[in-house]
C-alpha cells in the first residue's frame, strides 16, 4: 500500500511530499552525523529518489559536496538550516530526515547504527528526567 507523507523545513518555505512505503529507518550516531545534525543521532529514512515530489522551494535547496571521499553529503534549506531529503551520492538512496516529516512515517526504526560511536552523553540522556516544557530554571 502507498501512502503519501508531506514535510517541510522549520521555515516551511521548503515543502514535499514523500511515497511509501519506505525501505528502511537507520538512527545514525557516527561522528559525521552527530556533527551534520547538531545533535546525538541522524534519523534517516531511505527509499528511492523518485518517491519524492517538491512542493515548494526546492530552488532554495543547496547541497553541501564535501571535498573528502567518504565524508557525507547533505541538503539543507538555505533561509532556515534545516535538513531536507536528498540522494545519496554513494547509494543512490533517498535520504529522508524523519524529523522533517510532519507526521508519522509508518515505519519504525530498524536499528542504531554506529552504536559504538555514540556521543558519551547520549545514555545518560535516555535516563533524564522527562518533563513536558522548557524548565524555568
Ligand atoms: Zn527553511
Ligand atoms: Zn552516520
Amino acid at each position: 500500500m502507498s501512502e503519501t507523507k508531506k514535510g517541510a523545513c522549520l521555515c516551511g518555505q521548503v515543502q514535499y511530499q514523500v511515497t511509501g512505503p519506505f525501505d528502511v529507518f537507520h538512527l545514525c550516531h557516527c561522528s559525521q552525523c552527530r556533527h551534520s545534525t547538531g545533535t546525538a543521532h541522524a534519523a534517516n529514512i531511505f527509499t528511492s529518489p523518485d518517491r519524492i515530489e517538491w512542493l515548494a522551494g526546492e530552488e532554495l535547496i543547496k547541497r553541501y559536496t564535501p571535498d573528502k571521499p567518504g565524508v557525507i553529503s547533505k541538503c539543507f534549506c538555505t533561509h532556515c538550516g534545516s535538513l531536507v531529503p536528498y540522494t545519496s551520492l554513494k547509494s543512490g538512496k533517498l535520504i529522508i530526515p524523519a524529523g522533517s516529516l510532519n507526521e508519522a512515517p509508518g515505519i519504525l526504526p530498524r536499528d542504531n547504527i554506529f552504536w559504538r560511536d555514540r556521543a558519551d552523553w547520549y545514555d545518560a540522556g535516555l535516563d533524564a528526567t522527562h518533563i513536558e516544557q522548557f524548565p524555568d530554571d
